[in-house]
This record gives C-alpha cells, structure tokens and sequence, in this order.
C-alpha cells in the first residue's frame, strides 16, 4: 500500500468522493466524521497524512490541526486543510496551526494526488534520518550526535525570479517578516551557488524560484539541477507558478518541490510557507549531522581522536588491494606501561596516550594509517613501504626523546615504545590484514624481548 490517510469531514458525501479518488490510486483509506474522532483515530492508526476540513461543527479543523501538532505521538502526521472558503484569514491560521498545506474544495484530483505524493515523500525521508539517528543511539553512538545542537544562525533564502522587479517585490513581501539573510540571484548565479566553496559551509535553506524565467518552464529545469548537486540537493524549494496553474503545479511537486504557491499571493502566506521549510530543513539538518556525528564516532577513539581498530582493519585490506607493493604496517606498543599507571595514575596515563598519539601523527604522512587498536598499542599503515625502518626508527625516537608533560607541579615522565615492523611478503595477493598484523605482533614481541625501546623486522618470512 502506497500509504494511510485519514480523511476527516463532517459530510459523508465529501468524504465518498475523496476516498474514491485516494483508494483509486492505491493509498489505504480511514475516515472520521469529527474533531473528537480524527484525534482517536489518528493515535491509533498513525496515518501517513490527514485531510482535515476546516468547517465542521464541534471542533473546528484548525483547532483539530493545532492539537495534533501539541501531541508529540501526532506532532509529525502532515496535515492538508480542506476548505470550501476562500477565507484568507482562515488560511493563515491554518498555517501557523501547523498545517502543511492549504487545499480548497472541489479539490481536483491532480493538485490532491501531487500533494499526497510529496508530503508523503518528505515524510519518508524524515523517517529514514530517523531511523538512521535511532541506529547511531542503539550503538551507543548518541552521546556525540546529541552534542549538534540546531543551527541559530538566521536561515538563507534565495529568490529566483524573471525580472529583477518580481524578486524585489518578493523580498519586500518577506523581509520583515521572517528576516534572515536573503538575496535575490539570477538563475545562473543561483546554479553557480551549488558548487562554490562558501555554499557547502553556509548552505541556502530555502529557494523560492518563478515557474518561468528567461523561458518558459525554466524554473521547473533549476529546480531538477538543484536537486542534483550536492551543495544545494537539501535545500527546500518554494515554487510560484501562475494563479489557475495546477498543472504545473503538480508537476513541480512530483519533481521535487517541497511547496507551490500561485502568484499573486499574500505576503504573509509566503513567509509562513518559508518559515514552514526552514523548520524542516533545519530538523532533517540536524537529523543528517547527528548521524554522521554517530557514524564518526562509530570509528574514532575518544581518548586520541584516532581511528579506531574498527576503522583500521577495513582500511588495511583496502591498502593491501592497491596496485604497488602494498603497504607495511607497525604494531607500536608502550613499554611498561602498566608500571606507568601504577606510579602516575591511570589519568596521568591516558594523558600520556594523547601525546603519544599526537607524537606519533607528527612523523607521518595524511596518507598513512594511524590507530589505536588497543589500550596501549597503535598500528600504523605506511602508504609508501619503501623507507618503512627509517619512519619505524623515528616513530621510536620521537617518543623516546623527551618525557612526558603530565600536569603541573609533577615531574614528566619517560616513555618508550616497542616497534614490530612488517612487510607484505613477496606475494601480496595471499596476505590480509590478519596476516600482516599476527607478524607485525611476533616482531613486536622480539623487540620487546630485546631490551624494548627498539624497532624489529620481519620480513618475507612467512608465507
Ligand atoms: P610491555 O612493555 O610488555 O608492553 O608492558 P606493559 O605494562 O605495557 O604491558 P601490559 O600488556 O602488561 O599492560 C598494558 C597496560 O596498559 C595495562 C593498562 O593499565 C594500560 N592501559 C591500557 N589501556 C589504557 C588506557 O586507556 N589508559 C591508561 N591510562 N592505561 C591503559
Ligand atoms: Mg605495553
Ligand atoms: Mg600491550
């Protein structure tokens, strides 16, 4: 089924006609006759999208609309108010309801069906980046994706119209209102936005751009590449069509517009729609951060900020598929580290770890592999093996030289490290990750054996 959605109208005959045309293109159908009834109902199916008719005699479907949006279990369900009126008033105070769109009866079967199909989209989505954001909990990954907060800073709207008279007209419309930074762009310079350095750290929020612009339809062909390039592909758009254009109207929705609004419009309807897409796009903003903040975390130690052995040993094999003589890689360990506890403390230990970890990034490459895969042990994965124990001898050294800083009034301390160093064997395609660490390891042990505080090699030995 292509989605649920509840249809709530005091009169029988509307809801007849509505449903046939909803159950006509698949989506499942639920009915309720009042406001009492629409609000049981919608707790209890948690239809995909409601359709509220405005005019009804106990609750008014304002009122209806404005407790679904108080009641956290419902706050999200779109809502489409129906309306026979062409009360402005009432509108208006649809919207700041929450209401996500504005319908007026006979409602006709195309702007019905778009609408359907993109609030039913743009609720798909929220629900992916939720369920995304719900995995990165589940890991234990929340607590870093909870540190994004949501983005104060004022929204950025761009306006693409026809003439440079209709954007100003636009803007006045809107400044007072919603503030925040807008600017009015011809439409290359709007697609000149996309790929810029400054929009992928200050992205546009929100586009509001004319059907038509040089040429007919050209509107409709911006809105398509926005969404195809990454700078702008999350950016909402608000598209004017002509007044009486449902067509187009349906069009630009299936293509990928969040919001229509026929020209003339009211200003404040304008601003509340804007105002309607910052709230969103900032929500799926905050969404999309948390889960990459999740993900990041999924890889990184928190101690060091490096990569993690979860990151690392996916990353060795893909060094170790590369063309060339494949990488060689170091187990580095601290000598007696546990002795080091033991006199210091563990946070003057965890201490020490950090400036391990930063003196060891020092001496490599951004091209190199740096993790800590074990309390006290790094890996490290050269990307070019060629001068593999002159880096290993000053990986030793840079951490030997000088003590340890470990707070104020406390003498540093001296650490050393042990390294096992290994090559791949001469036969690259027989040897993986596990391979090359188990050598690296039985190398390690022979420095440690040695006295530690030194570098040892194995070398096309193994098979
Ligand atoms: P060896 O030279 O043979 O490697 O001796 P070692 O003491 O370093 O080795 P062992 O494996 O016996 O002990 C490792 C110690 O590392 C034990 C543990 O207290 C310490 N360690 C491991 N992870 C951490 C950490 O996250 N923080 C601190 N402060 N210490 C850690
Ligand atoms: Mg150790
Ligand atoms: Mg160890």
């Amino acid at each position: 089924m292509a989605g649920r959605i509840l249809i709530v109208d005091d009169v029988a005959t509307n809801r007849i006609v509505m449903k046939v045309k909803l159950a006509a293109a698949c989506y499942a159908v639920d009915q309720a006759e009042n406001g009492a009834e629409a609000l049981r109902a919608a707790r209890e199916t948690k239809p995909d999208l409601i359709l509220l008719d405005i005019m009804m005699p106990d609750m008014s479907g304002v009122e209806v609309c404005r407790a679904l949006k108080a009641d956290p279990e419902t706050a999200t369900i779109p809502v489409v108010l129906i309306t026979a009126l062409s009360d402005q008033e009432a509108k208006m105070e649809g919207l700041e309801a929450g209401a996500d769109d504005f319908l007026t009866k006979p409602v006709e079967e195309v702007t019905l069906l778009a609408r359907v199909r993109s609030l039913l989209r743009a609720r798909d989505s929220v629900r992916e980046w939720q369920a995304g954001n719900d995995t990165v909990a589940a890991f234990g990954f929340a607590e870093s994706a909870a540190g994004f907060s949501a983005r104060t800073a004022p929204g950025r709207i761009v306006l693409v119209a026809p003439g440079p008279r209709g954007a100003v007209l636009w803007k006045a419309a809107i400044e007072n209102r919603i503030g925040g930074d807008i600017r009015i762009l011809p439409r290359e310079a709007a697609l000149a936005e996309a790929s810029t350095e400054e929009e992928a750290e200050h992205p546009t929020d929100v586009f509001v751009i004319s059907v038509d612009l040089a040429q007919r339809n050209e509107g409709l062909r911006l809105l398509s590449d926005l969404q195809s390039r990454p700078g702008t592909r999350h950016a909402a758009v608000v598209m004017i069509l002509p007044e009486g254009d449902t067509e187009r109207a349906a069009i630009a929705l299936d293509l990928g517009a969040n919001d229509v609004l026929h020209d003339p419009f009211d200003a404040k309807e304008l601003a509340i729609r804007i105002s309607a897409q910052l709230d969103r796009k900032r929500q799926s903003d905050r969404m999309r951060a948390g889960v990459k903040a999740g993900l990041e975390a999924a890889i990184h130690d928190p101690l060091t900020g490096l990569h993690n052995r979860r990151y690392a040993i996916p990353q060795l094999a893909r060094m170790l598929e590369r063309s060339g003589p494949g990488p060689a890689i170091m187990m580095v360990d601290l000598d007696h580290f546990k002795q080091v506890n033991d006199t210091h403390g563990h946070l003057a230990g965890d201490e020490i770890l950090k400036q391990v970890a930063d003196r060891l990034r020092r001496e490599l490459r951004a091209a190199d592999l740096l993790a800590r895969i074990g309390g006290e042990e790094f890996l490290v994965s050269l990307s070019d093996s060629g001068d593999a124990m002159d880096c290993a001898q000053r990986l030793c050294q840079a951490i030997g030289e000088a003590p340890f800083d470990i707070g104020e009034g406390k003498a540093p301390v001296h650490v050393t490290v042990s390294i096992g160093l290994a090559h791949p064997t001469h036969d690259k395609a027989f040897t993986t990750p596990e391979i090359l660490i188990h050598e690296a390891d039985t190398a390690l042990y022979r420095a440690k054996s040695k006295g530690r505080n030194q570098v040892s090699i194995v070398a096309d030995t193994a098979a």
